[in-house]
């Protein structure tokens, strides 16, 4: 049985995570999306069970108590949190997830699933990064302020990962994280039963 990759991407807010985690799921139809929750408000456009399960503090806290995420971490004064949903099950049974999350949670998933594939997403430069939030027009001038000022400790934490892309272009991001995914799976570790298929001894 193949095991199917847990895929990590983090990045600064406006590095453009959202954007290439789209182009990369519409080339690789086959990788699930896990989709997250969060406390904080939809932003236009935003549906409900598509970008985020979006919930009240109260729901978010009891779903907290009842163990029901794989990780959660308090972000820009909201909750954000990957439901478990049987992940477990999923990536054993071959299927492959992307999680797009931040690094807190990141590195909570890497401590209990080490075998993930942890992405981090750079933006060619700091002005770039303002520019991308500014033009994304989402955020109010205070929120848009944390964020940004977030960033620089966020982009620290990106050493910890496997992989870093910069996303200059989406496409040519895109093309470079698939390239890692098709190296990853490639893995010897991961394929110990082809050698087995072969008849190793
Ligand atoms: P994130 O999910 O990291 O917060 P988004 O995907 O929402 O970021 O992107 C932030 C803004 O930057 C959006 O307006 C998006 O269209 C733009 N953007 C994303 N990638 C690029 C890129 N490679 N070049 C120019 N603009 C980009
Ligand atoms: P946004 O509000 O811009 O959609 O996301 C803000 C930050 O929360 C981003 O860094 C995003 O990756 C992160 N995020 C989204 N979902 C999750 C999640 O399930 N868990 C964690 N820890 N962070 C998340």
């Amino acid at each position: 049985m193949y095991k199917g990759l847990l895929i990590v991407v983090s990045g600064a807010s406006g590095t453009g995570k959202g954007t290439v985690c789209k182009k990369l799921l519409e080339d690789m139809p086959k990788i699930s999306y896990s989709v997250s929750a969060t406390t904080r408000a939809a932003r236009p456009g935003e549906t409900d069970g598509k970008e985020y399960y979006f919930l009240s503090r109260a729901e978010f806290e009891e779903r907290i108590s009842k163990n029901d995420f794989l990780e959660y971490a308090e972000v820009y004064g909201n909750y954000y949190g990957t439901p478990l949903n049987e992940i477990e099950t999923r990536i054993n049974s071959g299927e492959s997830i992307l999680l797009e999350i931040d690094t807190q949670g990141a590195l909570k998933v890497k401590d209990r699933c080490p075998e993930g594939v942890f992405i981090f997403l750079l933006p060619p430069s700091l002005a770039e990064l303002r520019k991308r939030i500014e033009g994304r027009g989402t955020e109010t001038p205070e929120v848009l302020e944390k964020r940004f000022n977030a960033a620089l400790e966020e982009i620290s934490v990106g050493k910890k990962y496997d992989y870093v892309v910069v996303n200059d272009e989406v496409e040519k991001a895109v093309e470079k994280i698939k390239a890692v995914i098709s190296a990853e799976s490639c893995k010897v570790s991961r394929n110990l039963n082809e050698f087995e298929m072969i008849g190793e001894m």
